[in-house]
């Protein structure tokens, strides 16, 4: 394998796949894809003599990433983890291997890490099968005492509390968060998670953590109004620029699906703000510079 594959499996690219071209078939696609997996398996080779690029060869033929793309190594180009076997990464060292894929994923996509990142699975939503995911959901139970005190307050409401909004965060960021019982939350768009969400931003409103929450309800509700002027309120309030720039992204990224452009309205509001402008300005600048790369060439 050359370097710069990103391993996905089969079932996760074929969701984002689908996610992006959504007239195309499932079973056809993940057929494809086997076929192309076991054609590199038994070592079927370009007819350049190079190994056979998966993905690529599933939807144009069997080739290798340069006869297909033309470009001599693939960046940021994804591969099925299989094909990938021989690779130093596959072996043992895989959390950091995905630690090293995140700051990668950041420092290549500046502008669109979030969407990157949620493609490997980094948020409450991962790319599994949607109906794998409700199963999960539905067999999911408190474990910890702090899951047990979040459930009690979705389903039964009652104060809301900062030790409530402590144990959410605790969960959140735990080293290994019970996902599928918060999702299932999210989905129903449980009012008292929603507004455990608000109450924390009321208190901490340039909370990035919130503000993903608080995006994440975007997926299943409509909160588009309430998103923007949180953001809006963030980026007004946060004074520290890192933490500026990393808003100003997520606040786009969370938003244009939506239709609303975020540098548009930041623009206006910061024409004042010599330093917060100047960020807004270099993001603006990097999407329209990875727009004319296109750096997503899968060909169809
Ligand atoms: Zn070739």
């Amino acid at each position: 394998m050359k370097h710069g594959f990103i391993p996905i499996s089969i079932k996760k690219y074929v969701n984002l796949h689908l996610k992006h071209n959504k007239d195309q078939d499932r079973k056809e696609l993940t057929e494809a894809l086997d076929d192309a997996l076991s054609a590199n398996k038994h070592d079927v080779k370009c007819a350049c003599g190079n190994p056979i690029w998966v993905i690529g060869s599933a939807l144009s033929g069997y080739a290798c990433f340069t006869c297909i793309t033309g470009e001599a190594d693939p960046e940021d180009d994804y591969e099925i983890d299989e094909a990938c076997g021989s690779d130093p990464y596959q072996e043992g060292d895989i959390d950091r291997f995905r630690f090293e894929q995140a700051s990668e994923i950041i420092r290549k996509h500046p502008d669109n890490y979030v969407e990157k990142l949620e493609e490997i699975g980094f948020q409450w939503f991962d790319d599994d099968a949607w109906e794998e995911e409700e199963e999960e959901e539905r067999a999911a139970v408190p474990q910890t005492e702090n899951q047990k005190a979040l459930v009690a307050f979705f389903e039964e409401g009652g104060l809301l509390t900062q030790a409530l909004l402590d144990a959410f965060q605790a969960e959140k960021y735990a080293d290994e968060p019970n996902y599928p019982l918060f999702r299932r939350y999210f989905k129903q768009i449980n009012s008292n998670l929603k507004k455990l969400i608000l109450w924390g931003l009321d208190k901490y409103p340039t909370d990035s953590g919130l503000l993903d929450d608080l995006s994440f309800f975007q997926e299943f509700d409509n909160v588009l109004s309430e998103l923007i002027n949180r953001y809006k309120t963030a980026c007004l309030q946060e004074e520290n620029l890192d933490r500026f720039d990393i808003l100003v992204q997520d606040f786009y990224m969370s938003t244009i699906e939506s239709g609303f452009d975020a540098y548009y309205e930041l623009e206006e509001m910061f024409e004042k703000n010599t330093e917060k402008k100047h960020i807004i300005d270099r993001q603006i600048a990097e999407l329209q510079e990875s727009e004319d790369e296109l750096p997503c060439n899968i060909p169809l």
